[in-house]
C-alpha cells in the first residue's frame, strides 16, 4: 500500500520557478516542495550568463521588449513580453535582496549598481549576473531563504511520477516516489506547480543536467494539459568540445562571446561575418546552424572560440568557472582557443500557460522552463528564461492570493505501480541511448521532412515498446517514457511547421511562410 500525505500546495522542482514560487505561495497555506535529487540540482545551478533586466540608466523595458519581439521570430507574444520586461527589473532587485548575490559595483554617486554584461540580440548591457556563477548563487540563495521561512517543507530525493485527477479532471496532487527506498506515496494537494525544468536529456549532445528529463511536460501532457510550440528547440553553439560532465557538456557562456571573443574555423578564419552582420554576436540559432555548416562542409569535429586577445585579467575576473575548467581539459583560454561544439540547451515550448501560469487543466500550474507562456516566440533571447521563470513564478503565486486556492479534494482513485526490476531498467536504458541519437540525427539543429518522418515512426515502435516501463515504481524507467513522450512531442510539432522559423530550420522549407505565424498546439487526440 503506499504512504499518504496531504498539503495545501504541492511544488514540484526546485529550480528558480519552484523555490521563487513556494516562497512566495507559503503564505497561503502549508506548501511541500518536491525535488528528484539534491536541492539545488537543476539547469538553474549551472546558468553561466545571467538574468536579463533593463536595469541599466541608458536601458529601459520598451528596449529590452524590442530585442525579445525581434528574436522571437513573429511568434513572441507582445503583451507577455511588455508584462515580463516591465516587471522585471523590481523582481531582480527582490531576487538580490532575497539573499542572491549578484555582481555590484558602487558608482560615483556612492550607489549600488548591478555589473551588466551584454550577450547577443540584446542592444543595451542588461544581464544581471554573480560572475559566471549566476546559477549556482541563485539556487544557493533561494534555497537559504526556503529553509529559513520556516514555510515550506522541502522535500529531497522524491520523484514525482504522475498526477492525480479527480472526475472531475482537476489536478488533486501526484503520485511520487521515494528514489531512495522506490517507496510510492500519494500526495493530495490542492493545488499543485510544475516547475520541472527542460528536456536536454532527449538529446545525445546537451547542456542540461541529467534531471532534464521532461517529466513535467510529458506528466502535464498525459493528464489532459495542451503542449505548445515543442518544434523550438535551443541549441547553444558553444559547448566544450569533448567535454562530459555527469551527463552534460559544460557550456561556454555566451557572454565570452559578449566580451569579445571571436568563433573561428580550426584554421584561424573568423565565419561568422559570412552569416550574420553582428558576426559573432548574431543569434544563436544562427550562431549554431553556422558553426554546424562550418564543421559538416569541413568534415572537423569542432570550432573555435578566440579570446586570446582579451586581457587575462578580465577573463580571470569575469570567468573564473570557465577559465578553471578549461584548465582542467588543459586549454588556457587566456592563450589558446577553446574548441566548441554546438549543444542542446533549451526548449522555448511546453505546457500552455496563460498570464497567472495556469494550464489548461483546473487546478494545474506551470512556471519555468516546462511553460510556455509565450514570451520567446520561436527562439529565446539570453538570459530571458531566469526572467521568465521568477516573474512567471510571482504572478502564479499573487493570482493564487488573490483568487483563493481550491477547496479540499474528494476522493481519488490511484492505480498501484509495479515495483522496479532490474531487466526494465536495463531496457529503460537502451532505449533512452537510442532516442537520444534519434533526436540528435534527425530533430537537431538542422531538420528535413525524410528524417522527422523517420524519427516520428521510430519513436511510435519505441513507445509500444516502452509501454510496460509506464506502470513501474522506478525513477529510470519513468524517466524514459518521459523523455519518449517529449521527444515525440518535439517531432509532432516539427511536423506540423512546414517552414523554417526561429529555432526550427528544415532544409527542405528553407523560409518562413507568414501562412505559419502561428502557435503548434498538440493535444493527446493530436498525437494519439
Ligand atoms: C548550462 C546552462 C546555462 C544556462 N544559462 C542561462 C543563463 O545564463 N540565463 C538564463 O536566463 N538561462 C540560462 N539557462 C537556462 C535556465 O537555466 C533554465 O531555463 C532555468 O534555470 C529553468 O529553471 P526551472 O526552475 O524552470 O527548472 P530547473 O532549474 O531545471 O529545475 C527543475 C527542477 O525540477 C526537478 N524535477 C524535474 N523533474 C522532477 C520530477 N519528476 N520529480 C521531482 N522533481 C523533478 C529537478 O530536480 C529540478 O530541481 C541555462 C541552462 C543551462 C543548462
Amino acid at each position: 500500500m503506499p504512504g499518504h500525505l496531504s498539503t495545501d500546495i504541492l511544488v514540484v522542482g526546485s529550480g528558480i520557478a519552484g523555490l521563487w514560487f513556494a516562497l512566495r505561495a507559503s503564505r497561503l497555506g502549508r506548501v511541500l516542495l518536491i525535488t528528484k535529487k539534491s536541492d539545488v540540482e537543476s539547469a538553474t545551478n549551472y546558468a553561466q550568463g545571467g538574468i536579463a533586466a533593463a536595469t541599466a540608466e541608458n536601458d529601459a523595458p520598451g528596449l529590452h521588449a524590442s530585442d525579445t519581439l525581434a528574436t522571437g521570430a513573429g511568434l513572441a507574444r507582445p503583451a507577455i513580453v511588455r508584462l515580463v520586461t516591465e516587471t522585471g527589473p523590481a523582481l531582480v532587485r527582490e531576487l538580490h535582496e532575497t539573499g542572491v548575490g549578484f555582481s555590484t559595483y558602487v558608482d560615483a554617486r556612492g550607489r549600488e549598481q548591478f555589473d551588466l554584461g551584454q550577450e547577443g540580440g540584446h542592444h543595451r548591457r542588461r544581464i544581471v549576473h554573480a560572475a559566471d556563477r549566476t546559477g549556482l548563487e541563485i539556487e544557493r540563495g533561494l534555497v537559504r531563504a526556503v529553509k529559513s521561512s520556516g514555510q515550506v517543507m522541502l522535500s529531497e530525493e522524491h520523484f514525482a511520477a504522475e498526477l492525480l485527477l479527480d472526475d472531475s479532471g482537476r489536478c488533486v496532487g501526484c503520485q511520487m516516489l521515494s528514489t531512495d527506498s522506490g517507496e510510492p506515496i500519494v500526495v493530495r494537494a490542492r493545488v499543485v506547480m510544475l516547475a520541472t525544468g527542460g528536456i536536454g536529456q532527449a538529446y545525445r549532445h546537451t547542456t542540461n543536467p541529467r534531471i532534464a528529463t521532461g517529466d513535467g511536460i510529458a506528466m502535464g501532457f498525459r493528464a489532459g494539459a495542451r503542449v505548445a510550440n515543442m518544434e523550438f528547440i535551443q541549441f547553444h553553439p558553444t559547448s566544450l568540445y569533448g567535454s562530459d560532465i555527469n551527463g552534460r557538456a559544460f557550456l561556454i557562456s555566451e557572454a565570452v562571446r559578449g566580451e569579445g571573443a571571436i568563433l573561428r574555423t580550426r584554421d584561424g578564419e573568423p565565419f561568422m561575418s559570412r552569416y550574420h552582420p553582428d558576426a559573432s554576436l548574431a543569434p544563436r540559432d544562427i550562431v549554431a546552424r553556422a558553426a554546424d555548416a562550418e564543421m559538416k562542409s569541413r568534415g572537423e569535429d569542432y570550432v573555435l572560440l578566440d579570446a586570446t586577445h582579451l586581457a587575462p585579467e578580465l577573463i580571470r575576473r569575469r570567468f573564473p568557472t570557465i577559465h578553471q575548467t578549461c584548465l582542467e581539459s588543459g586549454i588556457d583560454m587566456t592563450k589558446d582557443p577553446i574548441p566548441v561544439v554546438p549543444a542542446a540547451h533549451y526548449v522555448c515550448g511546453g505546457l500552455e500557460v496563460n498570464e497567472w501560469s495556469e494550464t489548461t487543466v483546473s487546478g494545474l500550474l506551470a512556471a519555468g522552463e516546462c511553460a510556455c507562456t509565450g514570451l520567446h516566440g520561436a527562439n529565446r533571447l539570453a538570459s530571458n528564461s531566469l526572467l521568465e521563470a521568477l516573474v512567471f513564478a510571482e504572478r502564479a503565486a499573487d493570482h493564487l492570493v488573490e483568487a483563493g486556492i481550491p477547496g479540499e479534494p474528494g476522493d481519488i482513485a490511484v492505480s498501484l505501480l509495479l515495483p522496479e526490476d532490474g531487466a526494465a531498467v536495463r531496457r529503460a536504458g537502451a532505449l533512452r541511448e537510442e532516442l537520444q541519437g534519434l533526436m540528435w540525427q534527425h530533430a537537431g539543429i538542422v531538420r528535413t521532412d525524410d528524417g522527422l518522418r523517420h524519427a516520428g515512426d521510430r519513436l511510435a515502435e519505441l513507445c509500444e515498446q516502452a509501454s510496460s516501463l509506464g506502470r513501474a515504481a522506478s525513477v529510470p524507467c519513468r524517466e524514459t517514457v518521459n523523455l519518449l513522450e517529449v521527444a515525440r512531442l518535439v517531432v509532432t510539432s516539427a511536423r506540423l511547421r512546414p517552414e523554417s522559423r526561429g529555432l526550427h530550420y528544415n532544409q527542405d522549407h528553407p523560409q518562413m511562410d507568414p501562412g505559419f505565424a502561428r502557435d503548434t498546439i498538440v493535444d493527446r487526440a493530436r498525437i494519439a
